[in-house]
């Protein structure tokens, strides 16, 4: 466990100041951002809302629209400093001002730590996940279609014709695939939703990166005394990654963008920075805009060996409108515009002769026209139960809904197949299943160990979680969505690379999702025969193993 600490001093509006001190122990996931202990009669940290920095303490509400720093006010930080927390005269819930002085303060700290990380390899890697581009967004380009950026990367640099992912083709299997180069079964997000008991936090996902059971591109690059950051990207809540404005949502009010309570999550340095950077973020504001403007802070200001970046707003599009409908490509136009502010602010940066850029996707899309929800057959024959409002409360077996595929559990030493077969029945009857998985089957595929069986959707049909009212709905038109098998044709996702040390005009016909992450490490500039299952796709770079950018001291 490595130590980093520092301080922070903000001065009050009556020209007053406070001092602020964090430790951050960087190798603990859940402990990863700076612990913050303020002084002042009871403050036990900082909210920052759009007048500046607010301290907060015991007995002290703060002000609606306030960023906490703190995480968790039940379990108060212990104070950092040898001699305790310094006290100050000012009373908690002053409003404070962030002065220049303060960011600059926070900047040299940072400064500082980067330069004891210093020298890895010298090479920078921008990865942008544009959620949901299906190959065929670029293979087979609609007419008029404006994506002047990606165009310009597929000029310059390599490319795939299509990438075969990993079951279910969800996202955040998927992205977890891409940063491990393993498969679910070894990566440990075997679906988005994190819960496998009936009725127990239905609505969660895999957002924290204390799942991940395989080591990440940000684990290899700090091993290597390199840094990473990352807007968005899924599952790294908590992650080892030294700027990370990770995606995560309030389950209670549904898959809602809210950045105020994504910042709950982030470093309250890095929130510091943003807020002095970009202001505060609006809510209802593009998710995709807010989304590249911090990863255009981070990459000017802070040049991170590794960036990760994921917009999303073409997933949204597809699975309302369908892929390929106008709302998607005009989404994937606008994510092509996100692009080329990311080259633009790699240029600024002066970056150019040491950044590869990978622009790649999860997964694809199939367009559907039916609902079908099987959780009503399995309550109907009492393998689970619900309230009375159709919700999932318990049962015997578990189910998680993939959207394109249903994987259903049950205990180990029980043995319900022969029930679960008979109450599905009417599925097979109706042409609502393709395929019908087992756990061997499913082992093969390297999915969730622990899934008994899944039920492959037909074509057009998306399963969905209910489980009362009628077996199917019939769409007013059509939608689209992913999570089915990754070798159906349409679900294939993207690959594109380009940069120094990529070779122009490489095409591969098909290649893997396993095979990007070793790819993008081989970029970086770290060979790592034991990273992921399968080796990079050398034929992609000028050299078979790019070597550092700069001389490494
Ligand atoms: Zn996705």
């Amino acid at each position: 466990m490595s130590k980093l600490s520092g301080s922070l001093a903000l001065r009050s509006g009556d020209g007053g100041k406070v001092s602020c001190e964090y430790v951050r122990e960087a190798r603990s996931p859940q402990e990863a951002w700076p612990h913050l202990q303020c002084a002042g009669d009871g403050a036990m940290g900082l909210c920052v809302n759009s007048e500046g920095a607010i301290p907060r303490g015991k007995g002290y509400a703060p002000p609606s629209g306030c960023i906490s720093l703190l995480r968790n006010e039940q379990h108060p930080r212990e104070p950092v400093a040898s001699g305790g927390a310094r006290r100050s005269n000012l009373a908690p819930g002053r409003v404070l001002v962030l002065s220049a002085g303060v960011l600059a303060l926070a900047a040299v700290t940072l400064l500082i730590v980067s330069a004891f990380l210093a020298p890895g390899t010298g090479r920078h890697v921008l990865v942008i996940s544009v959620d949901g581009m299906g190959s065929s967004y670029y293979m087979q380009p609609a007419a008029g279609l404006k994506t002047p950026n990606i165009r310009r990367l597929m000029a310059g640099g390599s490319f795939a014709w299509a990438v075969e992912g990993v079951y279910p083709t969800l996202t955040y299997p998927s992205h977890t695939t891409i940063v491990t180069g393993r498969r679910p079964a070894e990566h440990g997000i075997y679906t988005n939703l994190s819960s496998r008991q009936p009725g127990k936090k239905p609505d969660d996902w895999f957002w924290f990166a204390k799942a991940i059971k395989a080591p990440t591109l940000w684990d290899e690059a700090r091993a290597h005394h390199m840094t990473s950051a990352a807007v968005a990207w899924p599952v790294t809540v908590g992650a080892t990654i030294d700027w990370d404005v990770p995606e995560i949502w309030d389950p209670s009010k549904g898959q809602v963008s809210d950045p105020f309570y994504v910042l709950r999550f982030v470093n309250p340095i890095t929130v510091i920075e943003l807020a002095w950077a970009m202001g505060i973020p609006q809510r209802g504001s593009e998710d995709d805009a807010n989304r590249t403007k911090a990863a255009c802070y981070f990459l000017t200001q802070h040049q991170p060996n590794l960036i990760l970046l994921h917009l999303e707003a073409l997933d949204r599009a597809e699975h309302v409108f369908g892929p390929h409908s106008p709302q998607a490509n005009a989404a994937l136009e606008r994510a092509d515009a996100h692009i080329g502010e990311m080259l633009s602010a790699v240029k600024q940066a002066g970056l150019e002769m040491s950044t590869d850029v990978f622009v790649l996707s999860d997964h694809g899309f199939l367009p559907v026209d039916q609902e079908v929800q099987p959780n009503v057959l399995l309550a109907h024959a009492g393998l689970l139960t619900t309230d009375s409002e159709g919700k999932v409360t318990g049962g015997r077996i578990a189910t998680v809904v993939n959207d394109g595929s249903f994987f259903i559990y049950w205990p180990q030493g029980t043995d319900l197949g022969a029930e679960v077969d008979s109450a599905l029945k009417p599925l097979r009857d109706q042409g609502l299943v393709q395929a019908v998985f087992d756990q061997e089957a499913l082992h093969e595929m390297g999915a969730d160990p622990e899934a008994r069986l899944a039920l492959e959707a037909s074509a057009g049909v998306e399963y969905t979680a209910e489980a009362t009212g009628p077996l199917v709905r019939t769409l007013s038109r059509e939608e689209g969505t992913h999570g089915f098998l990754p070798s159906r044709q349409g679900l294939e996702s993207s690959f594109i690379a380009w940069g120094p040390d990529i070779r122009p005009g490489v095409e591969i016909q098909r290649i893997r999702l396993t095979e990007i992450g070793p790819t993008i490490l081989d970029a970086m500039g770290i060979h790592d025969p034991k990273f992921g299952d399968r080796p990079p796709l050398d034929v992609i770079f000028k050299t078979e193993n790019p070597g550092p950018a700069v001389p490494v001291p």
